[in-house]
Parts: C-alpha cells; sequence; structure tokens
C-alpha cells in the first residue's frame, strides 16, 4: 500500500512540484482514500483520484484598479473550478496577499470533500486575489471588487459556479461583488452567497462556520459522555469564524480564553464574555482594529506579540484563523497541558505533523473539511431559498445547520471507527467526502 500511495503521490509532484500546500492536501487524502480504493473494485483501476486532483479549470486574470491618489495597481485573480461532478462549483474568494495557485488548489480540492459532506449538490471550487484589503479605503476596495468582478462574471453563474467569502471577503466585499455581476448580465440572481439579508442572503449565514465548527466539536465530545459547559476553549483568528465560534462557545456554558490575529494573540483568565465579544465584533468588523487594542480596554488580559494561543492551557481547541498555523510543537503543548477535542474551524491549519500527535495520542480531532462545512452547508441553504424566492427562519436555518453538523459528524465515525474504537476523522471525512464524488464520475463517464 506504501509504494502505491507512493507512486500517486510521485505523480502528483511531478505535475505540481512548486505547489506544496495543494501537495500536502493530496497527501492526506491520498494516505487515507488510496487504501479504501484498494479494496472495493468498483474504484480499482479508473484513475478516480488522479482525475479528482487535476482542475475541471483554472482561471487566472489581470485585476487593475485605480487607487485614491489616482495611482494604477495591477493584482491577480483566480477561479479554480475543481470538481463539478455533483453540482456547480461552490467555494469562497479569499484576498489576502499570500494567495496564489497552490493556497486555492487546495482550498478548492478540500473543498470538494466538504461539500460533498454536507450532502447537498455542490461540487468545489475556490477563488481570490493577491490583493490586500487591509488599510484600504472603503472607495478602494469598492473600485477593486468591481474590476474583480468585471472578469470574473463571465465564469461564473446560479447554476455553474457560486462563489462565496473567505479570509479578506466579508460583508462588505460580497455586496460590491454582487453589485457588479448584477449591473454587467442585468439580472437578479443567487450568484453569490453570504448576501445581505435585505437582497437574498440567508439568516445565519454570517454565524454558519463558527457555529458549525462549535456544533461539531459538541457531537464529538458526546462520544466521550463529556460536553462544553465550564470547559476551557482557547480560539485563534478574529475574524467571522472566529467569532462565531465564539459566540456558540458562550452560548454553551464554555469559557473563552483567546483570540488572536496575524500580530499576536490576546489571553484573558477572566474569559471573554459576551459584553467582551461584542467590543470584538465592532473592533473588527466596523473599526477594522486589530486584537493588541482589546488589552486597551480591558487592561487585565495580555497581548502575546507574535505568538500563538496553543501555549495556553485549555481543553478544547478551536483553530480558526490560517493553514499550517499549529505545527508539531504547538500540538504537543496543547497535549501536555491537557486538551483533550481539537476542531478546525480553519482550512488546514494543523500541519502534518501536529495531526500525526493528536492522533497517537487518542484526542478528538476534526479536520476542517469536516468541522468547518457549516458555512457552505448554510450557502447551500441559502441558494436553496435564492431558486424557490423563500426566506426561512433563524431557527429553521439553525436547526437544520445543527442536523447537517450531525449528519456529517456520523458519516465521518461510519467510515472512521477503527478497530480499536477510535475514530480516526480525518480518514472518516475523506472516505465519506470521495465516495459521493466518485459515484457521480463514474456514472457520468471519463469526462
Ligand atoms: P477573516 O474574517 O478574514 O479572518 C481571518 C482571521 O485569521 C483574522 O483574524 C486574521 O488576522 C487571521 N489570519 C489570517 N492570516 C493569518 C496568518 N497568516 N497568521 C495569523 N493569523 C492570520 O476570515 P474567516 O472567514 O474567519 O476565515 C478564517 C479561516 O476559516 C480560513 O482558513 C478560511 O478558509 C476558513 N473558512 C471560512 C469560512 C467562512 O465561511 N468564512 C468557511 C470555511 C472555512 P489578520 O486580520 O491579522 O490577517
Amino acid at each position: 500500500m506504501e509504494a502505491k500511495i507512493k507512486a500517486f503521490m510521485d505523480e502528483v509532484i511531478s505535475r505540481n512540484g512548486h505547489e506544496p500546500e495543494f501537495i500536502q492536501a493530496v497527501q492526506e487524502v491520498a494516505e487515507t482514500v488510496i487504501p479504501y480504493i484498494a479494496k472495493h473494485e468498483i474504484y480499482n483501476g479508473k484513475n478516480i483520484l488522479l482525475r479528482m486532483v487535476e482542475p475541471e479549470r483554472l482561471i487566472s486574470f489581470r485585476v487593475a484598479w485605480v487607487d485614491d491618489n489616482g495611482d494604477i495597481h495591477v493584482n491577480r485573480g483566480y477561479r479554480i473550478q475543481m470538481n463539478s461532478a455533483i453540482g456547480p462549483y461552490k467555494g469562497g474568494l479569499r484576498f489576502h496577499p499570500s494567495v496564489n495557485a497552490s493556497i486555492l488548489k487546495f482550498l478548492a480540492f478540500e473543498q470538494v470533500f466538504k461539500n460533498s459532506l454536507t450532502t447537498l449538490p455542490m461540487g468545489g471550487g475556490k477563488g481570490g486575489s493577491d490583493f490586500d484589503p487591509k488599510g484600504k479605503s472603503d472607495d478602494e476596495v469598492m473600485r477593486f471588487c468591481h474590476a474583480f468582478m468585471t472578469e470574473l462574471c463571465r465564469h461564473i453563474g446560479p447554476n455553474t459556479d457560486v462563489p462565496a467569502g473567505d479570509i479578506g471577503v466579508g460583508a462588505r466585499e460580497i455586496g460590491f461583488l454582487f453589485g457588479m455581476y448584477k449591473k454587467i448580465r442585468n439580472e437578479f440572481t443567487g450568484v453569490l452567497t453570504g448576501k445581505g439579508l435585505s437582497w437574498g442572503g440567508s439568516k445565519i449565514r454570517p454565524e454558519a462556520t463558527g457555529y458549525g465548527t462549535v456544533y461539531f466539536a459538541q457531537n464529538m465530545l458526546k462520544t466521550r459522555g463529556e460536553d462544553i459547559k465550564d470547559k476551557d476553549v482557547v480560539i485563534s483568528g478574529s475574524g467571522n469564524v472566529a467569532q462565531f465560534a465564539a459566540e456558540k462557545v458562550l452560548q454553551l456554558g464554555g469559557k473563552v480564553l483567546t483570540l488572536s490575529d496575524s500580530g499576536g494573540y490576546i489571553y484573558d483568565a477572566d474569559g471573554i464574555d459576551e459584553e467582551k465579544l461584542a467590543y470584538v465584533m465592532d473592533l473588527k468588523n466596523n473599526k477594522r482594529g486589530r486584537i493588541s487594542e482589546y488589552v486597551d480596554k480591558y487592561p487585565k488580559a495580555t497581548f502575546h506579540k507574535g505568538g500563538s494561543p496553543w501555549e495556553v492551557k485549555c481543553h478544547i481547541a478551536l483553530p480558526c484563523a490560517t493553514q499550517n498555523e499549529l505545527d508539531g510543537n504547538d500540538a504537543k503543548a496543547l497535549l501536555e497541558n491537557g486538551c483533550v477535542c481539537v476542531a478546525e474551524g480553519a482550512n488546514m491549519p494543523s500541519t502534518p505533523e501536529a495531526i500525526h500527535a493528536f492522533h497517537e495520542a487518542k484526542i478528538l480531532f476534526a479536520p476542517g473539511k469536516a468541522s468547518n462545512a457549516g458555512g457552505v452547508a448554510t450557502s447551500g441553504l441559502e441558494m436553496s431559498q435564492n431558486s424557490l424566492r423563500i426566506s426561512w427562519t433563524r431557527e429553521e436555518v439553525d436547526e437544520r445547520l445543527k442536523g447537517i453538523m450531525k449528519d456529517i459528524h456520523d458519516s465521518c465515525t461510519a467510515f472512521g471507527t477503527e478497530e480499536d474504537g477510535y475514530c480516526n476523522y480525518v480518514k472518516g471525512a475523506n472516505i465519506a467526502g470521495f465516495v459521493k464524488v466518485a459515484d457521480a464520475m463514474l456514472a457520468q463517464g471519463v469526462i
């Protein structure tokens, strides 16, 4: 089996050798899915995984825009249309200076499995730009979004490809992008999700990724007779996912000790309660401030410049910032401090060494493609509401979200439980996600 996995990865590396994040994501899937394929005759000899690692389409384009001083800038825009076997491409747009083809291909590849796990009819895609919204005025962000959509609009549509937000793309950016799509195409359709409530958005969509991550952690803890109440929780990031993960932890009676951004983390031993979280939301979403400012408002808390929250003693860790933010040493520190549960709100935040350490220690560990699928699942619900031209209540959407997260959890345990009873959620998520897409690809023939 080792030889089969190596031969497959050698081929992937020979084609994509300059794309480390993409190779990392494929390696993780190959290690769990290739042994499954070998045992199941219908998938054997069909090169199905090799077909899945090649994007159906990779679009790269120039985005030229003018700043407030009249200077002209050029950024690169992308859309990776990875797999449409089970539905239109679906996945977020990321605006961050680190964006390149490798990062977007890893995200698009993960998205295929994640969307399949939700059981909703959505294929996988991802896109974005190396544009940095930080420090830009609202007008500059608007001009960039309009320029970006001027090209993207010819590749997407409600039955073709439906983007959403991701790092650097929130409600403000989705509004500007939607406005330009509507103007060019002269149609009001559900071409983007994460829209404002008064123009086609779904209730609970902003909350869904963070809430879903915590629901997933709750499902995992339940298998060991535990829950979130009174547990110490460390969270990284302070953007969309981190904020609503924190909100749900508080609602369930847990204590949130940390939040972070790329400058460092804040530690509040008294806990970040509802009032303090409202301050963070205003600081980050309206004032576009830095998390370090928290200690000016709450001086009992401490700011740790350049550090990561994994050194803080906790029961539960929720990495909600970015890829590879939690490495082998961080995992060791978490385990030594008694952490029993890690649920990824971000995509691929744990390195392979960290995942290995969690599995060795047999703690509860959920990969992002399972635990953060609540966001895209609720995007799927937004698409349904747009098609039907109806709007479900907050309670209805939240109930569906809870149900979907429980179903994803149960699919993971069905495919990931090992002989000794330990659930390897990585294996479970990869195989459960693979089966549905592979079956559709086989039915549709070699295309
Ligand atoms: P966001 O609102 O833009 O927030 C991102 C947060 O992560 C910010 O606090 C940011 O800090 C921090 N961060 C970004 N890059 C970092 C780096 N290199 N080092 C340390 N911190 C960094 O984005 P988001 O929507 O919350 O997304 C967070 C993660 O969740 C991403 O991995 C994303 O792919 C994943 N995700 C999001 C959704 C969704 O619905 N939004 C769904 C599924 C998965 P700075 O402000 O300093 O950059």
